[in-house]
């Protein structure tokens, strides 16, 4: 069976078509400036060169319908015709408290996503572009959507809830979703089958570290807490982002800087953060080479950054009455042995003790704790694509058998779905 996955932005479309036979990726690309004057496109099939354009690529429609024809094409494609595309999962950020598990697109779905563009307003409206081009283009094929904060949906009331009054919650839907849901149910799902299952792993932390980043807290496989909020911009010091602060600061720089809703909102999203703090990058790359040169802000910003993860580590082994095991995924969790060193330095009260020989490691899955340590600490490369794929597959075989039981129970022939 074969499954395009579309990842849509507000300006780009990233997508990984997967023969879920072996769940080999046969194609993956990404396209970026949409809607600008020049507008680049990189297509990577398996086993061939990679292929770059630059062009103007006017809306999403005609991005996914070039990447449709990338896919087919005789000398850059890897099938031979889109009847072969037995499903499109299709990444979706936000589905409110309506969505806890990926489901089937249908008009009332596009519906319920299109109610949560207020709390996902850059990301949500690109989805649906994105699931209406494909629809357009792929009338027949089943589409589904995996939202970003479905894994989320286990937490308990006392984590999703704020101490604001109940009304906010009842009228507005003010409260805790959590995003990356689709990563740290990978992760950690990944952590429980090298550990042996539940029993020996009941209590995860998942780190999801990238420019964006979120921790979770995971008792027996479910989601309990998570450090993004109604927003991603709740939590942790990210890249670009301030995490947690005390929300009174909002009115207090409005008034003192004359910033509008809108600007304030710019100013922690995609100022503050790493950047904002260091005034270098938001890269810890480029701001661990300023440390290095003695840049005062720089190591100011790696300081505030190790102290919000683990404050938020410290925290959730607290929730759970202790932690199993401690996973790193994304960009900085995967490749950045300098700070899951310095992460992990000091989490020894929990029985967390991290092996500087086995941490030297990039982007690979493996566990980086020593042999003797209570807590296992894994390095756990994330792969939200294959989740989609997986969930996709799984989506089109229940359909498959509602459609045979139906069938049955009206004595009529089964009809063949050959391509699954
Ligand atoms: P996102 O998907 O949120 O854009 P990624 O998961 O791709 O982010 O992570 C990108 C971030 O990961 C970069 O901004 C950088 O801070 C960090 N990163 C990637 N590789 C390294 C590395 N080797 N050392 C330190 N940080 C890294």
């Amino acid at each position: 069976m074969i499954v395009l996955v579309i990842n849509c932005g507000s300006s780009s479309i990233k997508y990984q078509l997967f023969d879920m036979r072996n769940e080999a990726v046969l194609a993956k690309g990404l396209m970026e400036r949409i809607g600008m004057d020049k507008a680049s496109f990189i297509h990577q099939p398996a086993h061939k060169d990679r292929v770059t354009l630059s062009r103007p690529i006017n809306d999403h429609g005609v991005g996914i319908r070039m990447v449709l024809d990338s896919l087919v094409d005789p000398t850059i494609g890897v099938i031979e015709s889109l009847n072969e595309i037995a499903a499109v999962g299709h990444r979706v950020l936000h589905g409110g408290m309506k969505f806890s598990d990926s489901v089937l697109i249908t008009p009332d779905v596009i519906e319920a996503i299109e109610e949560c563009v207020e709390l996902g307003p850059l990301h949500n409206p690109a989805n649906i572009l994105g699931i209406k081009a494909c629809e357009k283009l792929m009338p027949d094929v089943p589409q589904i959507a995996v939202f970003d904060t479905g894994f989320h949906q286990t937490m308990p009331p006392h984590a999703y809830l704020y101490g604001l009054p109940y009304e906010a919650f009842e009228k507005y839907g003010v409260r805790r979703y959590g995003f990356h849901g689709t990563s740290h149910r990978y992760v950690s799902q990944r952590a429980l089958a090298l550990m042996g299952g539940v029993e020996k792993a009941r209590r995860i932390i998942t780190c999801h570290l990238g420019n964006g980043a979120s921790v979770a807290a995971i008792l027996n496989g479910c989601c309990v807490d998570t450090s993004m909020g109604l927003t991603p911009l709740e939590g942790l010091v990210m890249g670009t982002r301030c995490g947690d602060i005390d929300p009174a600061i909002i009115p207090f720089l409005m008034k003192k800087t004359g910033m509008s809703p809108e600007e304030i909102d710019a100013y922690m999203n995609k100022k503050s953060g790493l950047l904002g703090l260091s005034g270098i990058s938001n890269d810890v790359r480029d701001i661990e080479e300023a440390a290095l040169q003695g840049h005062n802000r720089a190591n100011i910003a790696l300081e505030v950054y190790v102290h919000s993860i683990r404050k938020y580590i410290g925290s959730y082994a607290a929730t759970m009455g202790g932690v199993d095991a401690i996973v790193f995924t994304a960009g900085l969790g995967e490749n950045s042995i300098s700070m899951r060193s310095r992460i992990c330095h000091g989490l020894e009260f929990l029985g967390a003790y991290i092996d500087t020989n086995k941490n030297s490691v990039y982007g690979k899955e493996t566990e980086i704790s020593t042999d003797s340590s209570p807590v296992k600490i894994f390095v756990i490369p994330t792969n939200e694509e294959l989740v989609i794929a997986r969930d996709s597959v799984g989506i089109c075989a229940k359909l498959q058998n509602a459609d045979q039981s139906q069938n049955a129970a009206l004595g009529a022939p089964r009809r063949a779905h050959s391509s699954l």
